[in-house]
Formats: C-alpha cells, sequence, structure tokens
C-alpha cells in the first residue's frame, strides 16, 4: 500500500494488480463480522448536548456579524427526533451578537436552547482589558448568557498584539478578572485548549492522523512556536487550580489520549469536568478503559457533540445519523462499528465499541451533570 495524498474517493472499478499498489484512500475494506447491529433512532433518557455551534462570529482581530448556520427551527426538527432536550450553542460572542444569538435561540425557546459567551479576543492588547473583560461577563450574564466558551484561540491562536507577537499563555493573569466573574455568577466554562497528540507531532508515517492532517494542514501544531500538547494542559490547569469556585468542563475529554493523565487532573481539580464532544473514535477503541472512566468520572462527564451546521468534517455535521452513532456507543455493547458517519473514518482508520453504559450512569451523563452545571433541576 502506499499514500497519497489528494487521491480519488471513488471505489475502484477493477481489482488493483498487486504490484501498482493500493492507494490508502481508496481501501474501503468491509467488516466481515456477523455482528449485531442495535439501530438507537432516539436516546433512552433526555439528553443536553452540552457542545454544539449553531452560530459563530469567528475572527481574532474583532467581533465579525454572527452567522446562524440554521434556524431555531431547523435544529428542533432533529432535537425531536433524537430526544435532545437542549442545545447549548456555545460560540455566543459578546455585546450585540450575543443578544442576537439569545434572542433568536434561547428567548423563544429557553427549555430547548442555552447560549454561551466568548471572550472578547480583539481587546486583549488593550489598556485596562482585565476589566473590560470582567465587565463583558457580567454584561452577558445580564443578557442571559448561561456561560463561557473558551476556543483553543488561546494557547495556539492569540498573540501579544492579537495578531502578532508572541502567543499569550493560557495562564496569563489579564485573564484572572474573567475567570473570578464568571465563577461568581455559577456560569460554566467550556474550555477547549490542545487538540490531539498527533497534531502535535511530525506529520510522517508514523502518525496515526496522517489522513486527517493532509486533509487539514492547518490543524498541524507541529513546530513553529507552538507549545507542547502537556504544556497546554498543565497551563490550563494553573487556571483551575487558581480559580476553584469556576466550574470548568474540558472540551473533548481534556484529552482523550491519556486516559490516566485526565483522570490525573480530575482527581486534583475538584472543579474540572469533561465533556466526550468529537472524541468517541478515541473512547470507543479503548471501551474497557472508557467504561471504568465514565464510571469513576460518572457526575463530571458531559454529553457533547461539537455539532456544528455547515461543515464538511463528517465527526462535526448536525445530522440524526451523528446522534445515532453517540447513543449506540453510550448505550449498546455493539461492537465494531464506524464513529462516524462516513464511509472513510476521518480522523484514523479504526472502528469502536460501545460502552453499555449503565441507566443511573447514563441519566447523569445525558443530562444530570449539564443540568447541574447550568444550576438547573435534573
Ligand atoms: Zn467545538
Amino acid at each position: 500500500m502506499i499514500l497519497m495524498a489528494g487521491a480519488s474517493l471513488a471505489p475502484l472499478s477493477r481489482p488493483a494488480q498487486s504490484q501498482e499498489g493500493l492507494p490508502v484512500e481508496q481501501y474501503q475494506p468491509k467488516s466481515m463480522l456477523h455482528n449485531r447491529e442495535t439501530s438507537v433512532s432516539r436516546a433512552r433518557y433526555p439528553v443536553i448536548d452540552f457542545h454544539t455551534h449553531i452560530t459563530g462570529v469567528g475572527g481574532l482581530g474583532g467581533p465579525g456579524q454572527i452567522r446562524f448556520a440554521a434556524t431555531a427551527e431547523e435544529c428542533l426538527a432533529v432535537m425531536d427526533r433524537k430526544n435532545l432536550r437542549t442545545m447549548v450553542d456555545v460560540t455566543g460572542g459578546y455585546g450585540d451578537n450575543l443578544r442576537t444569538a439569545i434572542a433568536k435561540l434561547q428567548t423563544p425557546h429557553p427549555a430547548r436552547f442555552v447560549v454561551f459567551t466568548e471572550p472578547a479576543w480583539g481587546k486583549t492588547a488593550d489598556p485596562g482589558y482585565p476589566k473590560i473583560q470582567a465587565d463583558l461577563i457580567e454584561d452577558a450574564h445580564r443578557a442571559g448568557a448561561k456561560g463561557l466558551k473558551v476556543l483553543k484561540v488561546l494557547g495556539l491562536f492569540l498573540r501579544e498584539n492579537v495578531t502578532a507577537g508572541r502567543l499569550v499563555r493560557i495562564d496569563d493573569a489579564r485573564f484572572d478578572p474573567m475567570w473570578e466573574a464568571v465563577g461568581a455568577l455559577q456560569m460554566p466554562v467550556a474550555i477547549h485548549i490542545s487538540d490531539p497528540e498527533a497534531f502535535f507531532l511530525p506529520i510522517d508515517r508514523y502518525n496515526e492522523r496522517w489522513e486527517e492532517l493532509h486533509a487539514h494542514p492547518d490543524w498541524s501544531f507541529h513546530g513553529k512556536d507552538f507549545p507542547s500538547n502537556r504544556e497546554l494542559q498543565e497551563a490550563r490547569r494553573n487556571v483551575m487550580r487558581r480559580h476553584p469556585k469556576t466550574q470548568f468542563v474540558c472540551l473533548h475529554v481534556a484529552d482523550a489520549e491519556d486516559l490516566d493523565y485526565v483522570s490525573e487532573c480530575l482527581n486534583s481539580h475538584p472543579n474540572m469536568n469533561v465533556d466526550i464532544a468529537a472524541r468517541i473514535g478515541e473512547l470507543g477503541r479503548q471501551p474497557r478503559a472508557a467504561r471504568r472512566f465514565i464510571e469513576k468520572y460518572q457526575d463530571r462527564v458531559l454529553f457533547g457533540t461539537d455539532a456544528s451546521f455547515g461543515r464538511s468534517t463528517p465527526q462535526q455535521i448536525f445530522v440524526d445519523a451523528l446522534y445515532e452513532i453517540y447513543f449506540r456507543f453510550l448505550e449498546t455493547e455493539d461492537e465494531y462499528f464506524p464513529y462516524v458517519p462516513s464511509a472513510v473514518p476521518p480522523q484514523g482508520r479504526w472502528n469502536i465499541y460501545g460502552l453499555g453504559l449503565p441507566d443511573q450512569v447514563l441519566r447523569k451523563v445525558y443530562s444530570g451533570n449539564a443540568a447541574r452545571l447550568l444550576g438547573w433541576t435534573a
């Protein structure tokens, strides 16, 4: 087999000649296992998807105009079919953008949509930013925002002069008033820092995400002045340590490849939680460790998908089939099935195994833990 970038995904119309090799992109083996296939079209219990992107503002340099990937009604159609009680739209921006997102989603459907605010990245180089940001959090809270989302902008993109200069550290003191303000207002922080470990390694034949990184070369944080995955994680730990009254939800299982490290973090930071968004591909290929992990931290693991309208990455496309795979993963003991509704697994060429979580754990992961963090009675 040879690795080639950009080859067609069309099925081969004739058997490949062994001496020609077979481009790995064209290899689509069908499992010959005669396995049980459980269809889970609705979640067993109502679900809060803690991590979705219905809106987005984008841009480091200042607030762009907020964009809606879908209307509330378009979301509700999928939600009602799948037993999704609530979607948390984490990327609501701030100021007028935030108010627009709240007015279109949360105000007309307060039980079905929750909107989070985001830091004003474009102001981080301004004198007086720490106070400006703390005031913006209070303004967001008054407008109805229920939490704060921090993109991996912090740690990997934001620089001293916003787009130029040295990378700003995650534990930079200028954000301390922000972390304190959200803690005082009981707004949980959904925080994404770092990325899969393979994104920090050379894109070579040993990289298990070779195809994904070739499709998205801008996702690589190897070399240049990027910190290591562990340095980013440790900087976030400093923040959690310094702000014990603030609840953090470390998105994407914090570092799903290394559950021992995530466990160590959870053990030392009682204000830390995790979501499982876009990481069932990691959890599901280590099902025994994943089940032990979720059972042990059953009060601190939240359901999330990272579902985003209009995205081309199959693990994030907001469709019924995406939810059906998450439900199958959590509820059944089915074996060796795709972690994403796509012909070729986009994050790596492996399949996953269901966890068959007990009912009382499932209820907490599906909605109980998120409801508690949002200040709702479950
Ligand atoms: Zn996300």
